[in-house]
């Protein structure tokens, strides 16, 4: 009987980067995928010869020296990334419908903090103190600044409101908004969301900005390449079922179809919900299934993948963050009627053109009970199915009502458009295997910090978790929870060392 010595359920980010770290420290990985494409949100498809991103339009904190690079160094895969660097003047531009200006967040603090200021002269205190209180709260978490240090040291970070926090700088209504801006990036949610998920997320861009040209998942390409270098296997198509406990710890996972996996510790990348309902155990006691059910994820979305007419629309370096009014916290709470209040605009990256996008996408918030009455049906690439013409009419009414919100802002969009294709919550409920498609996983909230900040370690010894469920969401904060739960085999110091060594 073949036994691993790691077995990582789910190729995520998280699973991809567990993956190579235990691989180059030379462990026998093997990772179970149960899609056709590596990558989880990583994923990336074409309509009409167009490459789209599934999930990640942008990332932070990759030029050199910074903290992603220098871990994707350590990784072996920096130099294979095709990446393109946002305008520095505003990786970001916030646009309100009523409100002629652009609010652009520009690359660099000080340019950051000048491009504010020549918006709200009278405010520059307040955008110093916002800035510096970012880098402030970013200095708390030694991992995000790669060093060792004690958990103790973010205890009153964690405790600040991002909403709350923000409002108590300034009594200026627009700046106000204008600093949370871009809250998209984490489905904020103003009684609840920290403002150190806000800083971590926002000083990462304000520091670089960049596009994957042709998509993200030549992340996910470049992480497996690594793994397999050192003798690690990806299996598609691996659908696990079941997580086999006896004697106090997996002893097997079983694919569907029958299949057991054997292994010396398991690494799940799946929702930690998820997982549990695979375990039957013991160890897993009711208390601690009900302490994990009982936190709430992030809400999920509708995204609307446009492919352009060949050279009709300049390709832009900048995305964009539209709001019906100006209040950049109540896009989740919305109606039939009054959806969609908000929107993110990304354009694709391509290298066949840097004058004329090819695509552009656009994502607004979607609460998955929109699409419950389609629950029943699933549809992947490896598993095709119809959800019927009433799901399509649903997709073509909602992407109209966004392109009408669009059309306010940038008048005359339609006309350059060739086609497109909209993705709901149960397409990234069934991509990625959650209840709900909630886009980052779990919330964090400030009101019980420590509640929502998840251990890698489960009740089962040698069971632990990864992915955006744990510490953060997004490239860099999985990358983060990854470097977390591998720092549970090899210790923290040695995990540190080795990224620092590069
Ligand atoms: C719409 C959207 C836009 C985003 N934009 C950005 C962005 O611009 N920048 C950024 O940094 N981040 C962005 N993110 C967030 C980022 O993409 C995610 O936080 C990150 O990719 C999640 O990685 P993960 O490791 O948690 O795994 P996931 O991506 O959640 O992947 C989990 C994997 O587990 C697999 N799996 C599930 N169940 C099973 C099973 N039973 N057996 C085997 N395999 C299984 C799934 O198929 C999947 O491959 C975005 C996310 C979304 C949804």
């Amino acid at each position: 009987m073949h036994r691993y010595d790691i077995v990582i359920l789910g190729s995520g980010l998280g699973g991809l980067v567990c993956g190579a770290i235990l691989g180059k420290e030379g462990y026998k990985v093997c990772i179970m995928e149960k899609n056709r494409q590596i990558g989880g949100n990583l994923q990336t498809f074409t309509r009409d010869k167009v490459i789209f991103d599934s999930g990640v339009h942008y990332i932070g904190g990759l030029a050199k020296g910074q903290n992603l690079y220098q871990i994707f160094r350590y990784l072996g895969i920096m130099d294979q990334l095709k990446l393109q660097r946002l305008d520095l003047d505003a990786f970001d531009v916030v646009l309100f419908n009523n409100d002629e200006r652009e609010y652009k967040l520009a690359q660099g603090y000080e340019r950051f903090i000048e491009n504010l200021v020549r918006d709200f002269p009278e405010e520059r205190d307040a955008i110093v103190r916002y800035c510096d209180t970012i880098r402030e709260v970013c200095a708390k978490f030694p991992l995000y600044n790669l060093r060792s240090g004690s958990y103790f040291e973010k205890m009153e970070a964690v405790e600040i409101g991002a909403k709350s926090f923000i409002d108590s700088l300034t009594t200026n209504e627009t700046l106000r908004q204008v600093m949370a801006g871009n809250n998209l990036l984490y489905a904020g949610v103003a009684d609840k969301t920290p403002f150190y998920v806000h800083a971590l997320v926002l000083n990462s861009y304000i520091e670089s900005a960049w596009r994957c040209v042709d998509g993200g998942s030549q992340i996910a390409r470049a992480l497996a390449r690594v793994i397999r270098q050192h003798g690690g296997e990806i299996r598609r198509h691996a659908k696990v079922n079941r997580i086999c406990e006896a004697e106090d710890q997996v002893q097997y996972v079983e694919l569907e179809g029958g299949e057991r996996v054997y292994g010396e510790r398991f690494i799940s990348n799946i929702h930690p919900v998820k997982t549990l309902e695979m375990v039957d155990s013991p160890l897993i006691r009711p208390v601690y299934r009900n302490r994990l059910k009982s936190l709430e994820n992030s809400i999920s979305v509708f995204i609307l993948n446009i492919v352009l007419k060949k050279d009709s629309y300049p390709y832009e370096k900048r995305n964009y963050y539209v709001y019906k009014n100006k209040d950049v916290w109540d896009g989740m709470d919305y109606d039939e009627q009054s959806w969609p209040k908000n929107y993110a605009l990304f354009f694709s990256a391509s290298s066949k053109s840097d004058e004329f996008a090819e695509g552009a996408t656009l994502m607004a918030y979607m609460k998955y009970e929109e699409v419950a009455q389609w629950a029943d049906t699933f549809n992947t690439d490896s598993q095709e199915s119809d959800r019927g013409e009433s799901y399509r009419a649903f997709k073509t009414r909602k992407a109209e009502q966004l392109l009408d919100l669009m059309e306010v802002k940038f008048p005359g969009f339609r006309q350059h458009i060739h086609a497109y294709y909209a993705a709901t919550p149960l397409s990234f409920r069934d991509y990625i295997g959650t209840d709900d498609g909630s886009m980052y996983g779990i919330a964090k909230n400030f009101n019980e910090p420590w509640r929502t900040f998840l251990s890698p370690r489960t009740k089962i010894g040698n069971l632990f978790f990864t992915g955006q469920n744990l510490n953060l969401h997004g490239i860099l904060g999985v990358t983060f929870s990854a470097l977390v739960t591998c720092a549970e085999l090899l210790g923290w110091e040695k995990v540190v060392e080795e990224i620092k060594r590069g």
